[in-house]
Order: C-alpha cells, then structure tokens, then sequence
C-alpha cells in the first residue's frame, strides 16, 4: 500500500492510476478505523480497481473544541488494518497542507443542513462538503463510498455531489454494527465499560420506535415514548439531544409514514461525554 502525506502527490498518483485506466474507488474517513470503515473499503475493491482512503480528522467540520482534541488518532493501527483489506493508497494529509490558510467559502444547503446534526452542530456540514470537495477534486475518484450511519451527511454529499456536478457516483453503504447492535463509532472507544453496555439503548430505542411506527402508532406518541426511555436515563449520565422522524430524502418532518416512499429514524445521545449518533430506515 502506498502511503502519502502530500496532496500534491497524491494528486499525482491518482492521475497515474487513471492514466493507467485504473477506476478509483474513494473512502474518505477520519480514522480510528473500524470494521464499518472497513466495509466500505472492501466494497470500493470489489467495484473498482484500485482504492484510495483518506485519513484526515477535519477540524472544519468540528463545532466543539473538545471533541476535536478528544478525536482518537491511531494512524498506524490504521495503516495495518488498510494494508490487510488490500487498500492500494492511503492519504493522511496535515491540516497545514489542507488549509494552508483560513477558508472562507461557504456552503448553504437549504433545509437538509437545518434540521439534527446541522441544527445541532452550527458550521458542521460546511466543514464536511468542504473537505470532501477538497478530497475529490485531489483523488478524483470515480466512485465515492459514505456510511449511511452519517444519513444526513450522505444525503449532503449527493447534493454537493449534483450541484457541482462532480463526476463522482455516490455509493452509500449500510450501517455495521456490534454484536449487541450498537453502531460501530470511532468515538465508541471513549466509552467506559459501562457506557460502553448502556450505549446499545440508542439501537434498541430506534428498533422499538420503528415496530410502533409500523404497527400504526402516531409520530407524535412515539416521540413521546422515546422521551419517556431517556428521561430516567439522566441520572445515569445518558441525555437524548433530538430524535427525528423524517422523509428519507428530503428530511423534511414526517407526520404521517404513508405519505412518504422511504422514512428514516434519527436519534444523538450523549452518553458521559460522547455524543453518539444512529438511524435507522423504516421501509428498507
Ligand atoms: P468517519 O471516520 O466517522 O468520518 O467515517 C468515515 C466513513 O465511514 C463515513 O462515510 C461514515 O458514514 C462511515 N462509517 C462510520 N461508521 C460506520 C458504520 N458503523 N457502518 C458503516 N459506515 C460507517
């Protein structure tokens, strides 16, 4: 595996491989690297012939100072872990090269950027369609792989994706989880053992929500189940910040699923200190 900190040579070697006729499969990640990211790895080599993954904690796209220190950095476990599912490039830029100065462009991206971890985390989602912008335009990927446990950012992407007519197909990829059914998270490490077991009532809490939804309860009385789970909860140091039942495309609220093609179920927790996201779709 190729490993490269420069964007230029990255740059370089990308249009090395096309010139080759190499199609490129692209995975951007923040590292502490997981089997989630792993999948998407695995996915970008079975479709394409050679996979590039970036490796770059944003500071653009954190909001909270502390959890951008708190961020886990594990690079060369990573490294590892890329080599052993055949990744062909790693690029691990330094913040420095990435922005060498302050960015001043602003992205806007209506209301799929005003509603959870955009009304939740101001300036958010213009770190991330930043960067990505920045990534593909040094990878030039022909396909790009985005977890759907970011469902928010992927819908961002495909319309960063569509308004800038990025030549980039967008391959979304379902959520990995552990055994008990807790979305796998770079920032689950920063549980202890014991948040660590409570952490699964983010997934429970979805699954129920969702079998009430189906089986002809209201959003508004699930809503206040879901409320009714958490605020015992607090004691034990677990807050729910929102949880949403949307349209799957647009975001928009959803009052009524049968009015709508596909429906997704959003819920941010923090447990302790971490804040941790999950969704989950209702007819998929
Ligand atoms: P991150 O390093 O958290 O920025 O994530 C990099 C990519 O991996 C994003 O597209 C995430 O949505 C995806 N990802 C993170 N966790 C998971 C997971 N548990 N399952 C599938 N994809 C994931």
């Amino acid at each position: 595996m190729l490993f490269l900190k420069n964007p230029q040579e990255a740059h370089l070697q990308c249009l090395t491989f096309k010139k080759e006729g190499k199609s490129i499969g692209f995975v951007p990640t923040m590292g502490a690297l997981h089997e989630g990211h792993l999948s998407l790895v695995r996915r970008a080599k079975e479709e394409n012939d050679v996979v590039v993954c970036s490796i770059f904690v944003n500071p653009t796209q954190f909001n909270d100072p502390t959890d951008l220190a708190k961020y886990p950095r594990t690079l060369e476990a990573d490294r590892r872990l890329l080599e052993s599912v055949g990744c062909d490039l790693l690029f691990a830029p330094q913040e420095q090269e990435m922005y060498p100065a302050p960015p001043v462009l602003r992205f806007s991206f209506g209301h799929l950027e005003q509603v959870m971890e955009g009304a939740h985390r101001p300036g958010h989602f213009n770190g991330v369609a930043l960067v990505v912008s920045k990534l593909f335009h040094i990878v030039q990927p022909n396909k790009a792989y985005f977890g759907q446990k970011d469902y928010q950012q992927y819908l961002i992407i495909r319309q960063l994706v569509a308004d800038l007519s990025f030549p980039v197909e967008v391959v979304p990829c379902p959520i990995v989880r552990e055994a008990d059914g807790l979305a796998m998270s770079s920032r689950n490490r920063r549980l202890t053992p014991a948040q660590r077991r409570e952490a699964v009532i983010l997934h429970q809490t979805l699954q129920e929500a969702k079998q009430r939804l189906l089986n002809g309860v209201s959003v508004e009385e699930v809503k206040k189940w879901v409320a009714s789970v958490f605020a015992p909860l607090q004691k034990k140091d677990i807050r729910l910040e929102y949880f949403e039942v949307a349209d799957g495309y647009t975001l928009s609220a959803v009052k009524d699923i049968h009015r709508h093609k596909e429906v997704v179920l959003c819920i941010a927790a923090y447990v302790g200190e971490v804040r941790l996201i999950d969704n989950v779709l209702l007819f998929s």
